[in-house]
């Protein structure tokens, strides 16, 4: 961990009081083989880096042998951060696989499905990102584009990694429509986010709203309906941006910790 980092986390915490205050939330993880073969549990630190710099405690949950445990996860925690990784497995929301789709975790698809329910059912605040937003789509009952290059001509390029190898370049604009949770948590209704995703939501779920675009129409931002059930989902990567200048990425677990405050 760099000094200046080390530096900002304990500004956020300037005393004890505050450290006893410190809301705990689940967020995913995948599993995979890729390191030496063995099966592992992995998390971008960039998530732990994001969720710290605004106060939280991040508590890492892996796919779960058993989806039902995601009932005692969401009792345990006070909300739910849905990551980045695999695409979600189309026969969830019925299509067949397309040419182009990627690696996927029925396992993980599963669990994340069930934490997305109990948190909903609980009204535990909800913060998603990139496969976030997908996975909470199908799990409310909408649909995904699978692969944005061969299904939606003239889309921009929305996966800049393989072009830049790197994750904070700001590649696009988005849209946000004004008084949403989303703007509001920015702080602004046009913004340029970094891009790193080559699926996105077709059809929202009932109870999500699509408050964000980017200008070639792709859906780059959802929420929920609900004025119950806080929920905000962003196709970009705002955890990879708790570095830059603009304060619109860090705004985003800012709004998500201040929703946790509220109780
Ligand atoms: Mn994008």
């Amino acid at each position: 961990m760099s000094s200046t980092l080390t530096h900002r986390i304990s500004d956020s915490r300037p005393d004890d009081a505050t450290l006893r205050a410190a809301h705990v939330v689940a967020v995913t993880a995948t599993a995979d083989t890729r390191l030496g073969g063995a099966h592992r549990v992995r998390l971008n630190s960039a998530y732990v880096t994001a969720l710290e710099l605004a106060g939280l405690v991040p508590l890492v949950i892996p796919p779960l042998s058993s989806p039902a445990a995601a009932r005692s996860v969401i009792e345990a925690v006070d909300g739910l951060v849905l990551t980045g990784g695999e695409d979600v497995d189309p026969e969830l929301y019925g299509q067949a696989p397309h040419e182009r789709l990627s690696t996927v975790n029925r396992r993980r698809d599963e669990t994340e499905i069930a934490l997305v329910q109990a948190a909903r059912e609980m009204r535990k605040p909800l913060l998603a990102i990139c496969r976030g937003p997908q996975l909470l789509n199908v799990a409310l009952g909408g649909t995904l584009i699978q692969d944005i290059p061969s299904c939606v001509p003239g889309a921009l390029d929305h996966d800049a990694e393989g072009v830049h190898d790197v994750r904070d370049v700001r590649a696009h604009e988005v849209a946000i429509e004004p008084g949403s949770r989303i703007a509001a948590a920015v702080g602004e209704t046009r913004i340029q986010v970094n891009s790193l995703h080559h699926q996105s939501i077709l059809e929202p779920a009932p109870g999500l709203r699509v408050t964000a675009r980017a200008p070639d129409g792709i859906i780059e931002g959802v929420e929920s309906e609900d004025p119950g059930w806080w929920a905000i989902a962003v196709q970009w990567h705002p955890e990879e941006m708790s570095d830059s200048p603009e304060p619109w990425d860090r705004g985003i677990f800012r709004a998500f910790a201040d929703r946790l405050a509220e109780g």
